[in-house]
């Protein structure tokens, strides 16, 4: 199967480049292969087999961080991500998965409880050795904004008490469910006072962004079956995680075939929500938290994925917080999944003029509804010595509550 026609977008493409100005990667790549414009002539041209996937090919079609920040602006509609994840997936299928990949995508996220499991374990062990290293670091969660990787899911442990099937379900995503319980907690904290019991179902595991993201659609389309199956009694699925949120909405539906299957993956999609969408504004004290100012980073998925972006700086405000905004508060911070590891340099280039737009608004502390951004963009935060603090939208939500 195919993520979709790729010739329905390529043949709109006027070569305008209006979206060479909003892409990360041609800023600092400055090639013409690199910009949106460049990708949509190389995928026809891969398409009408004009050209052959040449080493350079490839690592233009891997330098996109699926911001959307192109699509965003484009006048006619080009939907550039979907022609890299379908050029992706061709390309894995004639050139077979590079190693990273298939580890990626076959191993840590096919298997999450080993995986993470493992990972607690190594970060016990290695943790201090890891924080006071070079390079290795930062090549990992930050340790001083992910506090640690759990051995046990929130969603399975005792903690969790809510696994009987109720209309508000609550899709946690790896990195909440493994690593960021204190994100987990406050979101059903905040669910709760809004009037939501949650259902969490204990058997979640990933959503399939990771998979599809780097080409591998069938292990994608497995895992969102698996996802889409544990909700079935559910009104509303809230998540609180950007990129989680964006590919149940949005891409889930683009992954199936069959027209039963993909009009009941549709229904589904269309009760996906984002977390900030569904709090009850009335749940906070007001006025008690004037004296915080923050900024809010924009995670890429969060706004364009799913058209959220006014929701938590509402909240923000109206729980009590001063939000000072950042110049480009909805630039990508540089992270794009496995993009961060497969191109080091020109990520931390793309997350030093995130870290320097935050550093500009003399704010202490920054939010943002994707713990993802919050590792990465923290990571380069501590990197530069700076004191600002990277905190998840619901955590500062949660400490605005009503007693
Ligand atoms: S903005 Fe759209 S139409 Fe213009 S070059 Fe980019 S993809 Fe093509
Ligand atoms: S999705 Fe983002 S990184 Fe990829 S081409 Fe578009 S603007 Fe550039």
């Amino acid at each position: 199967m195919m993520l979709f026609n790729q010739e329905d977008y390529y043949n709109l493409c006027v070569k305008c480049g209006k979206c060479r100005s909003v892409c990360p990667v041609f800023h600092e790549e400055k090639e013409e292969g690199a910009s949106p414009r460049g990708k949509t002539a190389l995928v026809q041209a891969l398409s009408g087999h004009a050209l052959n996937a040449s080493k350079r090919t490839k690592r233009f079609l891997s330098e996109c961080l699926l911001c959307t920040a192109c699509s965003a602006v484009c006048p006619n509609g080009v939907r550039v991500d979907l022609m890299v994840l379908s050029a992706r997936q061709q390309l894995s299928g004639y050139a077979g998965h590079r190693l990273m990949e298939t580890v990626l995508t076959k191993v840590v996220f096919s298997n999450t409880s080993t995986s993470f499991k493992l990972g607690s374990v190594v970060e016990e062990v290695a943790g201090e050795k890891m924080v006071s290293g070079s390079g290795v670091f930062y090549r990992l969660p930050a340790r001083h904004v992910i506090p640690e990787i759990r051995g046990e899911k929130f969603s399975a442990s005792k903690k969790n008490a809510h696994t009987q099937p109720a209309a508000t379900g609550f899709f946690l995503g790896c990195l909440i469910d493994f690593i960021n319980h204190a994100v987990a907690g406050d979101a059903v904290r905040l669910l709760l006072a809004s009037g939501k019991n949650p259902y969490i179902p204990a058997g979640q595991a990933c959503c399939g962004l990771p998979a599809l993201s780097m080409g591998d659609t069938k292990t994608a389309l497995r895992q969102a079956r698996a996802v889409v199956s544990l909700f079935e009694t559910a009104d509303t699925i809230v998540t609180a995680c950007g990129s989680c949120g964006a590919m149940l909405k949005h891409y889930y539906p683009l992954l199936f075939d069959d027209p039963a299957e993909k009009e009941k993956v549709s229904k589904f999609s269309e009760k996906v929500k984002d977390i900030t969408e569904v709090v009850d504004p009335d749940v906070f004290r007001r006025a008690e938290r004037g004296d915080v100012t923050i900024t809010y980073h924009d995670s890429c998925h969060l706004k364009r994925g799913m058209a959220v972006s006014q929701e938590p700086r509402r909240l923000l405000e109206r729980a009590g917080y001063i939000l000072r905004e950042m110049e480009h508060p909805d630039r990508c911070c540089g992270l794009g999944g496995a993009f961060h590891l497969k191109h080091r340099e020109l990520s931390r280039a793309i997350t030093r003029k995130k870290t320097d737009d935050i550093r500009a608004t003399g704010a202490a502390t920054v939010a943002t509804g994707f713990p993802g951004c919050m590792a990465n963009i923290g990571a380069m935060l501590i990197e530069e010595h700076s004191s600002v603090t990277v905190v998840h939208t619901v955590n500062l939500l949660a400490a605005g509550l009503k007693k």
